[in-house]
């Protein structure tokens, strides 16, 4: 419930003096809905106004002239500027206005009257000027801003109307009860927030702007412990939450025999961890976090069986079709050894299939549900849903794995969660993102992978490559050819993958598959199947391949137009390459033609492309990312959830954010409930970071 105190700032924006109804929408679009949106919009500039004469007038600054006006210059041609010639005791400036009405401006400016005009002195032909000056009354000029904040602006929304409503919204904050530690507000130098918001929308030079000013980290802080709270206490309502006691038995130890190999030691820690949640009767939520290659499959595989064993069924859902077809015929004839009976649910199923299988999933007579989007459909239904696995978990909408949890049955409590991801991203983004779950890390890759050597080519080369190619085609090898990204459009970038997989055709000598996302679910799988079992040399491909595909024997890949996939991508699809004891090899090709010249490459290109020839570890990898993009979206994670905040910019602000971290563990570790005086005001400050109803709300 939100804290009356807080009402005011919750209020729609349209309650603010100001907001008409023809800027609301205008307002809405660039803060929010809310008084409290207006009050948390930051300045992204400012203007230090100085007092100026004409003869000392400094160009490029923003100047305050106090002047009379002398005449009105009314343009002689069409498209010419309007001017007005204006006057202090050291010379003249001319205030110019790229149309408006001479009318009007003359009206504000009317022969003899003194203004105060301010705005960027500019020179034209030797003499000072002023575009679009901000003009003041005598009666107003004793008001002007020395500095004045400027906030990002729309079309129909100007900087100065921002800063009114700013300031209308910034009145309707309360004083608040302090929620901070104060040891730790003195010893960091923070105003209160009230303070802070008030000073937020008052810089007084460039350094306030910054996210290091502290008035910033301040509200940074404030809006990270929030967050941070929020996830912690989710946590804990899941932990509180009781879900089927899983124990792992002796068809483990039949999988384990069965499987062609032993466990890493990483694997055998995640398995291990997983256990201990599974077996502890509260719903267990855990990311395992494993670079591509690294043998998250198996992990998950210890986990349905040890359900299965425990008399409860486990849903493991993928992304895409390819991998959950390929999840399927690995793991299901290994669970069978293990006494276990598996299907296989995709959009693609025919009805009789779907039928048959919707029963056996009903009737518990199979245990384990392997599947895509398919999975959470209403018309699924699980006799005794205990776990739900979800691969590429950064592919799926929070929504949607909710559906898939939502499957148990509440007599015998909630559904376990697992969630796999081969993105590798720093802990701090770990926190922000997944802050809610427990963490499993597979550090180490299976032994016997021989790195993969990475060459980046012009596409002019393209002759030698497929030369080089026919030869390792003609010993044996299989190999990847990931074709043009040509275009926005899929059918366009689907027309250039078959026109070059018939090239291939006609240069290699070799039968050439081709898959890509559009043809029929049953077709692709074939290609893909007998790919997987060698009777394929070479694949022709679209990005279906880039998540998941394991096919161990390919050992080469070829992507074409390498500089415009992004660097996560190109490791992802590098990683389906390298995954057995052959030597492996990843060609990027970069640039436009076959024929053409040399072409050039852009500076990010590549440096993405020299760090994807430097390194395979896609913790650098995803780093040099981070570093490329910058602040702004890093590994698209606006798009997965990752929280859209105000204040807090989790790489700048990432010692702040661990610290929040630990205060939320700690503030909960002491009154889990929040009922003590300093519980009441942390509620508060919950609240006033609420975005649940929010539309950029992430979560
Ligand atoms: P990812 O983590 O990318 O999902 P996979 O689970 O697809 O990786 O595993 C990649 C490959 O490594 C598979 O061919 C798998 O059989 C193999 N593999 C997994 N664990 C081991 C291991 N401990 N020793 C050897 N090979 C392994
Ligand atoms: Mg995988």
């Amino acid at each position: 419930m939100r804290p009356q105190i807080l009402f005011p700032l919750f209020a729609e924006v349209s309650n603010l003096k100001g907001v008409g109804p023809k800027i609301l929408p205008l307002v809405q679009k660039l803060a929010g809905p809310l008084v409290r949106d207006v009050a948390f919009l930051s300045p992204s500039g400012l203007i230090i106004r100085r007092p100026m004469t004409a003869v000392d007038a400094v160009e490029g600054h923003v100047g305050l002239f106090e002047i009379v006006i002398d005449r009105l210059i009314v343009p002689g041609k069409p498209g010419a500027p309007i001017k007005v010639r204006a006057i202090d005791e050291t010379g003249f400036v001319h205030l110019i206005w790229f149309g408006g009405s001479a009318q009007h401006i003359d009206r504000l400016l009317p022969k003899g009257q003194k203004r105060w005009v301010s705005g960027k002195v500019e020179r034209f032909n030797n003499e000072v000027q002023i575009v679009h000056p901000d003009i003041f009354t005598p009666e107003q000029a004793v008001d002007i801003p020395a500095v004045e904040p400027v906030y990002p602006a729309t079309q129909g929304l100007t900087s100065r109307v921002v800063r009114k409503l700013a300031q209308a919204a910034l009145a309707q904050a309360p004083d608040l009860a302090e929620w901070q530690d104060p040891a730790w507000l003195a010893k960091m130098r923070w105003p209160s927030w009230r303070d802070a918001l008030k000073a937020l929308h008052a810089p007084s030079s460039e350094p306030d702007l910054l996210p290091e000013a502290p008035i910033r980290q301040r509200l940074a802080y404030d809006e990270l412990l929030a967050h941070q709270l929020a996830l912690a206490r989710r946590r804990r309502t899941r932990k509180i939450t009781p879900a089927p006691r899983i124990m792992p038995g002796d068809a483990s130890a039949r999988l384990l025999d069965a499987l062609p190999f032993s466990l890493t030691g990483a694997q055998a820690q995640a398995v291990q961890e997983i256990r201990r949640d599974l077996a502890a009767g509260e719903q267990m939520g855990r990311l395992l976090q494993g670079d591509v290659g690294s043998g998250k499959t198996a992990v998950a595989a210890l986990a349905l069986v040890d359900t299965a064993a425990s008399g409860f069924q486990s849903a493991l859902m993928a992304p895409t079709e390819i991998l959950a077809r390929q999840h399927y015929q690995k793991l299901a004839p290994l669970l069978e050894t293990a006494g276990i009976s598996t299907i296989l649910l995709t959009g693609r199923d025919t009805p009789a299939e779907r039928r048959e299988r919707l029963a056996a999933l009903a009737a518990g007579d199979a245990q384990v549900a392997i599947g895509t989007h398919a999975l959470f459909q209403d018309a699924v239904r699980f006799d005794r849903l205990a776990l739900a696995v979800i691969d590429e978990q950064h592919r799926f909408g929070v929504n949607e794995r909710q559906r898939l949890q939502a499957k148990g049955d509440p007599r015998t409590g909630g559904v376990h969660l697992l969630t796999m991801s081969a993105t590798p991203i720093p802990r701090t983004l770990e926190l922000t993102q997944y802050g809610e779950l427990e963490v499993s890390r597979l550090t180490e890759k299976p032994p016997g992978r021989t790195p993969v050597t990475t060459a980046v080519l012009p596409q002019a080369r393209i002759g030698e490559v497929a030369k080089r190619l026919k030869a390792a085609l003609d010993s044996g090898a299989q190999a990847y050819w990931i074709c043009p990204l040509v275009a926005e459009s899929e059918s366009i970038d689907l027309a250039a993958a078959e026109a070059r997989a018939a090239d291939l055709r006609r240069i290699l000598k070799v039968e050439v598959g081709l898959a890509h996302g559009q043809m029929p679910g049953a077709e692709r799988e074939a290609v893909m199947a007998d790919f997987a079992d060698g009777r394929l040399p070479l694949l022709v491909a679209t990005t279906v391949v880039e998540v998941g595909v394991d096919v161990p024997n390919a050992t080469i890949m070829v992507i074409e137009h390498a500089d415009r996939f992004g660097l996560a991508q190109l490791h992802q699809l590098r990683g389906r390459v390298g995954r057995g004891a052959k030597a492996s090899a990843c060609i990027l090709l970069y640039g436009g033609s076959d024929t053409g010249q040399e072409p050039s490459l852009g500076e990010t290109a590549r440096v993405r492309l020299e760090t994807l020839r430097r390194t395979e570890d896609g913790f650098v990898i995803a780093e040099e990312d981070f570093r490329l993009r910058g602040g702004g979206d890093p590994l698209g994670l606006k798009q997965s959830g990752f929280p859209a905040y105000r204040f807090a910019d989790p790489i700048r602000h990432r010692s702040l954010l661990l610290a929040a971290s630990d205060d939320a563990r700690l503030i909960l570790g002491r009154d889990p409930d929040l009922v003590s005086e300093r519980g009441s005001t942390i509620r508060v400050l919950e609240a006033l970071f609420d975005w649940k109803n929010d539309r950029s709300g992430a979560d």
